[in-house]
């Protein structure tokens, strides 16, 4: 059985189609029809046919479908378990039959005329792993459906999901929840005076910019939000082309966002579209023109009441999109009064966005919007908002002074990412400054460009410095300094940003990527590490007073197998003819807990073998970073491929102190000597047990901190691309005996005090 004349790839790309298909006026009902065809065509299928569950009865309800009795289309009702479709619900997972009848699930519904169909796929429409529904194909040719097909069709469901959720959110909305009376934000007013003024926060990535403020998460407000004021003498049909517009400028943003950061992309405009094509949105905005309402004031109007609406809503993901309900709103009154300058340009280029708090997601438009900077007042001292802004190379300032929400719309700032510093209305001495450092970055950049291949110390002995990458935008700088691998690839970010889990094939097209673009050096592929400060949107784990002890990382995943599996079968498809590609996975605990998520990579290979698709089993390794670990290192490393030692949360664990918190900062004590300890105590056993160990934390980009590293036997270095041309420079300075010797004394001093003023001494004398 071939593929032949199936069009999978055409189907799986065509994801913007499908989305595009949905016309809010025409309803929910007549998209999933548009969709049935058009999976049916596609995939040369007989039959395509849509359930969606219903909460309410726990039962599937045929809603879509081609090629069956038509009158069965909202009549059919499946229980949960019931039938093939039923069963894939229930177990969460597709099921493909060669002759359906030999199915022990198989249920013969009188009246379908399905008998004449013999191939049965099925497959679970998930949303946040809740049911959403089933999407199935059948066909009369016997086996006619391929490990290709299902993959195909998972990605159509995965998508399918997205637009229903959407569509039902609106719909709920449409049933008009009361709205609480609006607060309005208490104006605490600007008291930075006349002058250059400046505001000290904690900086989060690097960089340095310039730009005007603009605020977002307040609502619009018809004073501020504006270009050029609110014009006069607007019509019906300005709206109209305001409205195209948008959409045509919202579509070509997505599709950009796709090329730059594909793997963590998904359809992160799609709220948007969706609320652009709801004729109760639009309409609205029309029949308030039609009653003489000036178009500016019509949108305004609309936009503040659906972002009051799910400001309000008792459902968190509603409440999410009320940053996309002002962004959209900005963008319509951004093409009403300036036409002329329609673009498909970003909204935000040259502006600071200040907002009190924002979603991975949204750093994500933003950098696609163009924003220059941004500024985060509390709440959003998380690092995986620090780390993706860093990947995105924006600069990021987190303050706590909450008046800088009430500066004046376009104030001239100057954003100091690495001091921590917010500069309003910098004076010219405030912007020479700027300009020397930005010199001295460019210095840096000329660094990157004059890296060795090989790093060696000052004696000759090869070190390995390898990258860590987040998103794989970031390949460009890794491969500019030289990187001999990735030594840490953080698979989680791509969840973090998305708004659904991505799909088996989804994963298996990033990796794939990675690996190919890395031609050959290594790359450490690390599961999962969700939970702590890195949550996903929509996939709530519940309340946790401790989210860092709590279900994170590997107990994550191996609580959720069927995410995990997912990860990991996409992993050995990756691996299919690159032997680099290694997995490790993140914050074990104990030898238990390696053993099972080992299991669970046999069992996917396993299922990979049957259903015939290539594959390969990489070394498996895993991170050193909680003390339990330490504690059972010599098991670990005994039965592990190699080790990567967490410094981050090794140090984190170890001393009990929040790498998160800034306050804590004099407490997070690399030198500590229960560190220096752990840290010697790890790879000693790697040594005896003949396993190959790595530093991954920010700990190898300590420069004060490398003799000692080498000196207890380290060579081989995960870091931050940029970090790599210094790193490798301090290394050229290093004398390895000089540094065995100065490991041994810092060793063996007991207290903090001690070894910090050891540590001046050494890197004092370089
Ligand atoms: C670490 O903990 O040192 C590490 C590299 O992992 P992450 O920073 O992603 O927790
Ligand atoms: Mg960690």
């Amino acid at each position: 059985m071939s593929d032949f004349q199936k069009d999978n790839v055409a189907l799986m790309c065509d994801i913007g189609e499908l989305v595009g298909l949905f016309d809010f006026e025409a309803g929910l009902d007549a998209f999933l029809t548009k969709a049935v065809s058009t999976v049916a065509w596609h995939m040369r299928a007989a039959v395509c046919s849509i359930y969606l569950y219903e909460a309410e009865t726990q039962e599937l309800v045929l809603r879509a479908n081609q090629g069956l009795n038509p009158a069965l289309v909202g009549r059919l009702r499946l229980k949960n378990g019931e039938g093939i479709a039923g069963m894939t619900l229930k177990e969460m997972r597709p099921i493909c039959e060669a002759k359906a009848t030999d199915n022990p699930y198989f249920k013969h519904i009188p009246g379908s005329q399905e008998e004449r169909f013999v191939s049965f796929l099925a497959v679970p429409i998930l949303r946040k792993m809740n049911p959403v529904g089933v999407i199935a194909v059948q066909d009369p040719q016997w086996n006619y459906f391929t490990p290709n097909d299902i993959q195909a069709l998972q990605v159509i469901a995965s998508q399918l999901a997205g637009v229903i959720e959407n569509a039902h959110l609106l719909l709920r909305l449409r049933g008009n929840e009361p709205v609480p009376p609006v607060v309005p934000p208490e104006s605490f007013g600007v008291e930075f005076g006349p002058g250059t003024h400046c505001v000290r926060g904690q900086g989060a990535s690097d960089g340095m910019v310039m730009g005007l403020s603009t605020r977002i998460g307040q609502y619009l407000s018809v004073d501020e939000k504006v270009v050029g004021g609110c014009p006069i003498g607007l019509t019906e049909a300005d709206f109209d082309r305001a409205l195209a517009t948008t959409e045509r400028q919202l579509l070509d943003l997505q599709r950009r966002l796709e090329d730059k950061i594909h793997d963590a992309a998904s359809m992160i405009f799609g709220a948007h579209v969706l609320m652009l094509k709801d004729e109760a949105f639009s309409g609205e905005i029309r029949s308030q023109i039609r009653e003489g309402k000036n178009p500016w004031e019509a949108i305004l109007n609309e936009v503040r009441h659906y972002a009051d609406l799910f400001a309000h809503s008792p459902n968190p993901s509603l409440r999410e999109k009320v940053l996309d309900v002002e962004d959209l709103g900005h963008r319509l009154l951004h093409n009403l009064s300036a036409p002329a300058l329609e673009s498909t340009g970003p909204d935000y280029t040259g502006q600071i966005i200040i907002a009190k708090e924002l979603l991975p997601s949204d750093i994500l438009k933003l950098s696609a919007e163009g924003a220059a900077g941004l500024v985060l007042l509390g709440g959003g001292q998380h690092s995986h908002v620090a780390i993706l802004a860093k990947a995105l190379q924006i600069p990021l300032v987190i303050v706590s002074d909450q008046r800088l929400l009430h500066l004046p719309e376009k104030t001239p700032l100057l954003l100091d990412a690495k001091e921590g510093q917010v500069v309003i209305r910098p004076g010219h001495e405030a912007i020479q400054t700027m300009k020397d450092i930005i010199r001295s970055l460019a210095d840096s950049e000329r660094m990157a460009d004059q890296v060795k291949t090989e790093t060696r110390t000052r004696d000759g002995t090869e070190i390995q410095l390898l990258a860590n990458l987040n998103l794989v935008s970031e390949l460009d700088v890794a491969l500019r300094v030289k990187a001999r691998g990735i030594g840490l690839y953080r698979t989680e970010f791509p969840f973090i940003v998305r708004s659904t889990f991505p799909t088996e094939e989804e994963q298996y097209q990033v990796y794939k990527r990675v690996l190919e673009r890395m031609q050959g050096s290594p790359v450490v592929f690390r599961t999962l590490d969700i939970g702590g400060d890195k949550v996903l949107s929509y996939f709530q784990v519940g309340q946790e007073s401790n989210p860092f002890l709590g279900l994170r990382a590997l107990r994550f995943s191996l609580k959720n197998p069927e995410i995990f599996k997912q990860q990991l079968r996409a992993l050995l498809r990756a691996a299919h003819g690159n032997p680099q590609a290694k997995i490790m996975f993140p914050m074990v605990a104990s030898l238990d807990e390696f053993l099972e998520a080992r299991i669970l990579v046999r069992v996917c290979q396993q299922e990979l073998e049957r259903e015939g698709i290539p594959n390969r089993m990489p070394e498996l390794g895993m991170m050193i970073e909680l003390p339990s670990a330490v504690a059972m290192i010599d098991e670990l490393a005994a039965t592990a491929d190699f080790l990567s030692i967490g410094s981050n949360d090794l140090i984190q664990y170890l001393l009990a102190v929040d790498r998160t918190n800034d306050d804590m900062a004099s407490w997070f004590a690399p030198h500590h000597p229960a560190v220096l300890r752990a840290l010697n105590f790890i790879v000693k056993a790697a040594e005896n047990a003949g396993k190959a160990v790595s530093l991954c934390g920010n700990l190898g980009s300590d420069l004060r901190m490398l003799p000692f590293l080498l000196g207890i036997g380290l060579r081989s270095f995960s870091l931050d691309s940029m970090e790599i041309p210094v790193v490798q420079r301090r290394i050229g300075q290093i004398d390895l005996e000089l540094a065995r010797t100065q490991a041994k004394k810092m060793l063996s001093l007991g207290r903090i005090e001690e070894v910090d003023g050891f540590l001046k001494i050494i890197n004092a004398a370089g």
